[in-house]
C-alpha cells in the first residue's frame, strides 16, 4: 500500500512537463519496470487525472487513460494488443488501487479499442453509436492484413463492444466530478469519435482527432470534418491536452500542435483538390504534394490514406480500404512500419 500511495505522489510532483523523468522515479516496482525501459508511461496530469501514453506513438501505439474520483474510475480507451491492454491496467490499478467502474471507446480503431476485453467483466462501457457498429464489424480484430510489418498479433482478445451509446452528449459523474463526453457533431477522424472533458481539471482526452507531433489520419471520417474539430477542441480551452497518438501536450504547445493539424488538413484539402482537377489518381495527388514542415513526421505516407477520403467524398463513393492501403504501401515503398 506504502508503494501506491509513494507512487501516486511521485506521479503528481511530476507533472505531465517531463513523462520521461517521472518513469525513472518508478524505482524497484518491478511490474513497472516498463516505465524505465521507455516503452509506456502512466503519467498524473492533474489529481486523478492519468495518461497512458505508448511511445512512439506511430502505428497502433495509441494513447489512453483514466479519471479517478474518490471510488469511482472511469477508463478511458483500452490499447491494441492484450499484452498491451494488461500493461495499461495493471499500471492503473497500481497507481489507484481501484478496479474501473466504466469506461469509454474515443473512437472504433482497434489501438483504442481491441483491448476492451482486458477490462473486468463490471465494468460498463460507452462507446458513440456509431463506433459500437465500426467494432460490431471490424475484420482486422479476427487477424491483420499484411500491409504492417511485422504483421500485429493482437493476442488472446475479443471484440468487445460498448454496453452504452452515445449519439451526442453524455456526462458521466465520478463523486463530484463531471466527465463530458461529446461527439464533434459529424465525421472528423471517424464517423463516431468522442472526446471526454474532465472541465473541473481542464483536461481534453481527445482521442485521435490529435495526433501530437505524428501524421493526422482521417481516412475513415472527413478531412474537413477533422480540420472543423480542430476550432471545436480549442474551444473547450484546455490546459492539459491528452491526444490519441504523441506526447501530452500542455500551455502553448497546444495551440501550437491544433494550429499544426490546420496547416496539415488544408494542404491534403488544396492537394485533393488539385489532383481532382489534373485528373490524377489519389496516388498521384498523394506522390505529387511536398510535405513540407510535415515531412519529418511518424507515418508520412498517411497522406494516400487521407487523399482517398477526400476523392471518395468528392466522387460520392465508399472509400475502398483494399485500395487505399495498397496505395499507401506502395507509396511508402513496402509494409507500413510499427512497433507495436
Ligand atoms: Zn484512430
Amino acid at each position: 500500500m506504502s508503494q501506491k500511495t509513494n507512487h501516486r505522489r511521485e506521479k503528481l510532483s511530476a507533472g505531465c512537463q517531463k513523462p520521461a523523468a517521472a518513469g525513472t522515479n518508478l524505482t524497484g516496482m518491478s511490474d513497472m519496470t516498463v516505465f524505465a525501459k521507455g516503452q509506456a508511461e502512466l503519467v498524473e496530469v492533474r489529481p486523478g487525472v492519468h495518461a497512458w501514453v505508448q511511445p512512439d506513438g506511430s502505428w497502433w501505439l495509441n494513447n489512453a487513460g483514466a479519471v479517478t474520483i474518490g471510488t469511482a474510475q472511469l477508463v478511458i480507451d483500452t490499447c491494441a494488443t492484450a499484452t498491451r491492454a494488461r500493461r495499461f491496467l495493471e499500471a492503473l490499478g497500481e497507481a489507484t488501487g481501484m478496479t474501473p467502474k466504466l469506461a469509454v471507446n474515443t473512437h472504433q480503431h482497434g489501438d483504442h479499442t481491441y483491448g476492451n476485453s482486458l477490462l473486468p467483466g463490471t465494468t460498463v462501457l460507452i462507446g458513440q453509436e456509431k463506433m459500437r457498429e465500426g467494432l460490431r464489424v471490424d475484420p482486422i480484430i479476427d487477424g491483420c492484413p499484411p500491409f504492417w510489418s511485422p504483421v500485429p498479433d493482437w493476442g488472446d482478445v475479443e471484440r468487445r463492444l460498448p454496453d452504452v451509446t452515445v449519439d451526442d452528449a453524455l456526462t458521466v459523474h465520478l463523486g463530484d466530478r463531471r466527465v463530458e463526453l461529446r461527439h464533434p457533431g459529424g465525421p472528423a477522424h471517424t464517423t463516431g469519435d468522442l472526446i471526454a472533458w474532465v472541465p473541473h481539471e481542464r483536461v481534453l482526452f481527445t482521442g485521435d482527432l490529435v495526433f501530437s507531433g505524428l501524421t493526422p489520419l482521417v481516412f475513415m471520417g472527413s478531412v474537413p470534418g477533422a480540420l472543423a474539430a480542430i476550432d471545436w477542441l480549442a474551444g473547450f480551452g484546455p490546459e492539459v491536452l491528452v491526444p490519441g497518438h504523441g506526447p501530452v501536450l500542455t500551455g502553448d504547445d497546444i495551440g501550437r500542435v491544433l494550429d499544426e493539424h490546420r496547416r496539415y488538413y488544408r494542404l491534403v484539402l488544396q492537394a485533393g483538390a488539385d489532383g481532382i482537377t489534373r485528373g490524377r489518381s489519389a496516388l498521384d495527388a498523394a506522390r505529387a504534394v511536398d510535405l513540407g514542415e510535415f515531412a519529418g513526421w511518424a507515418d508520412a505516407e498517411r497522406v494516400v490514406l487521407n487523399l482517398h477520403r477526400y476523392y471518395a467524398d468528392h466522387h460520392g463513393t465508399e472509400l475502398d480500404l483494399i485500395a487505399a492501403f495498397s496505395d499507401a504501401v506502395t507509396y511508402h515503398g513496402g509494409p507500413l512500419t510499427t512497433h507495436v
